[in-house]
């Protein structure tokens, strides 16, 4: 069982035989090093897994479990499982897939080296198995998260009226992109966090000692780690948040790291949660009268469709998957993505919230820290390094395809079906970041020009020639026509300034 598998209806489990058979979980340090695991994440990851050894132990499961700071710990996954081996002599290895190309890699490399037969079970926990995804998308010239879904819909019978879309709409997109206005979010109900109970307060502490140049700080623990937890996280999300969920979806306030999202995807990408329960809670409070319909479909498209889409397009195309880089993009990721120490209030803001609790919302993903490293040229390796590292719910088949396809538009159009690049003006619509900020986003030049505005004039004419052959773009390169000469090389000669050498983070 691996530590983003802490379910006990995994496959792996079905024809568990006490009699004879034991569960093997290892906690090792190469699984928050390779990327810089963030205090946070790491604290979840190990405090999950020992509620959940702890529960199977309860049962009477036989279990074979190694901490990090066990002395005899050799650091891997792969030398690991080879120790097990080697001192259980197993007749098999059973488990369900995991969420990571290169687990699974190292996991079959050391089966075959003992020549272990490996049993890789489907992961029930999902509407959709890779053999269905892929089904889906061969023979499609492209592929469009809204056909998959309107599919995993008539699929699964969910939000629908016999053979017709509850409410006569697929899709309440248009409804759920409302910002605050001037008078703020008002009061937003407070969201569910768990004081650390004595198992976590250990884990925080090794975690302290063992990785304390890692980023973010683990001071404001609040996460669900187990079960029970988890299950009350969603209850308090479908009565409290749910009805305006949809609405807000893609607004954001200084200072308000919460607002009316869910915050579950650590629990449901840990297994502590099942989705289909998580969208049969969220389908009842609709039929109920408790939520409105746009909030539920919203919420409902985001598990049902998205979640499901961009593990297909994951595995479908891993591993080189990893390896995209369309944009031909080269740059570092600027030092201060590490830090939150820059003079824009929007990046300081998303970035400060997600070190101190390894989370931010979607839209702060994508058209905040996405955005910035987008319009600069981050490559994109690094900028999937850095989502992995920082975030509470960062699995690498979720991330992954969000950080390369949607937020960089890496994999040339596989995930979206245009680069999604904004100015300023659009953080200013959805935030009040702007008002606060040195920084004009109504300017693309001079001292007070906000840099995203800067950076995506400057983009859309790096870009132009490939951007012009993708008719959804030609609305803004029609708005880029518009400028003169001189107001481009202008841009261009400001866009640089942003560029200038930055020292990449030491690990
Ligand atoms: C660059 C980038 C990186 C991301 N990295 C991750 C990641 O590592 N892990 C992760 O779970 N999500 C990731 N997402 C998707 C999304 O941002 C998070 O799932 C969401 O912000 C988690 O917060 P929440 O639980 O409050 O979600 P809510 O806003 O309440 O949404 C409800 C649920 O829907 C699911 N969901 C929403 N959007 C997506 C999406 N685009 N893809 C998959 N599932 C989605 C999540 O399970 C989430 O819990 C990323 C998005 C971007 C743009
Ligand atoms: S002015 Fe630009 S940098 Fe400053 S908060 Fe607004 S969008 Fe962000």
């Amino acid at each position: 069982m691996l530590g983003d598998q802490l379910n006990e209806d995994a496959t792996a489990l079905q024809d568990f035989d006490p009699a004879q058979d034991a569960v093997w979980m290892a906690e090792v340090t190469q699984e928050s090093t390779h990327v810089p695991s963030s205090k946070q994440r790491t604290t979840l990851f190990l405090s999950a897994m020992r509620h959940f050894a702890a529960r199977l132990k309860q049962r009477g499961v036989r279990l074979m479990y190694t901490r990090l700071d066990a002395p005899d710990n050799t650091g891997t996954l792969a030398t690991e499982l080879e120790r097990a081996i080697v001192r259980c002599s197993p007749q098999k290895v059973v488990m369900t897939a995991p969420g990571e190309w290169r687990v699974l890699d190292a996991i079959r490399q050391v089966a075959r080296k003992h020549a272990v037969a490996l049993d890789v079970r489907d992961d029930t926990h999902f509407f959709c198995t890779v053999r269905e995804f892929a089904a889906h998308a061969k023979g499609r010239k492209q592929l469009r998260m809204e056909f998959f879904y309107r599919e995993m819909r008539k699929k699964t019978g969910i939000l629908m009226d016999g053979k017709l879309p509850l409410g006569g709409q697929w899709n309440f997109d248009a409804e759920n992109r409302a910002s605050f206005g001037k008078q703020g979010p008002g009061v937003v109900p407070a969201p569910s966090r768990f004081k650390p109970d004595e198992m976590t307060l250990e884990v925080i502490a090794l975690v302290n000692r063992r990785f304390s140049v890692h980023p973010g700080s683990v001071d404001q623990f609040g996460w669900p780690v187990d079960r029970e937890q988890a299950l009350q996280a969603l209850a308090d999300f479908i009565q409290h948040r749910l009805p305006q969920f949809g609405l807000y979806q893609d607004a954001m306030w200084e200072g308000e790291a919460w607002l009316f999202h869910s915050h579950i995807a650590s629990a449901l990408n840990l297994k502590l949660l099942n989705p289909r329960e998580v969208i049969a809670a969220a389908e009842s409070a609709y039929r109920k009268g408790a939520a409105p319909l746009p909030a539920v479909e919203g919420f409902i498209r985001q598990i049902l469709g998205w979640r499901e889409y961009v593990r297909g397009i994951y595995w479908t195309h891993m591993p080189t998957y990893a390896d995209s880089n369309a944009m031909e993009a080269s740059q570092p990721l600027p030092d201060w993505y590490w830090t939150g120490d820059t003079k824009m209030s929007c990046l300081r803001d998303a970035i400060h919230q997600t070190l101190t609790h390894g989370y931010a919302h979607h839209i702060q993903r994508l058209m905040v820290t996405g955005l910035y490293a987008l319009l600069l040229g981050v490559e994109p390796r690094q900028v999937h390094e850095w989502y992995l590292a920082v975030y509470v719910d960062a699995v690498e088949w979720v991330e992954m395809p969000n950080t390369l396809g949607m937020g960089q538009f890496a994999d040339g159009g596989i995930m979206a079906s245009k680069p999604y690049v904004a100015s300023g003006k659009y953080i200013d619509r959805m935030s009040n970041h702007c008002a606060s900020c040195p920084f004009d986003p109504a300017l693309a030049t001079g001292p007070t020009a906000c840099p995203f505005t800067t950076l995506y004039w400057e983009f859309l004419g790096r870009h132009a020639d490939t951007l012009a052959k993708n008719p959804r773009m030609v609305m803004q390169l029609k708005n880029l026509h518009r400028l003169s000469p001189a107001e481009r090389a202008a841009i261009s000669a400001q866009a640089q300034t942003h560029r200038a050498p930055a020292i990449t983070h030491a690990r």
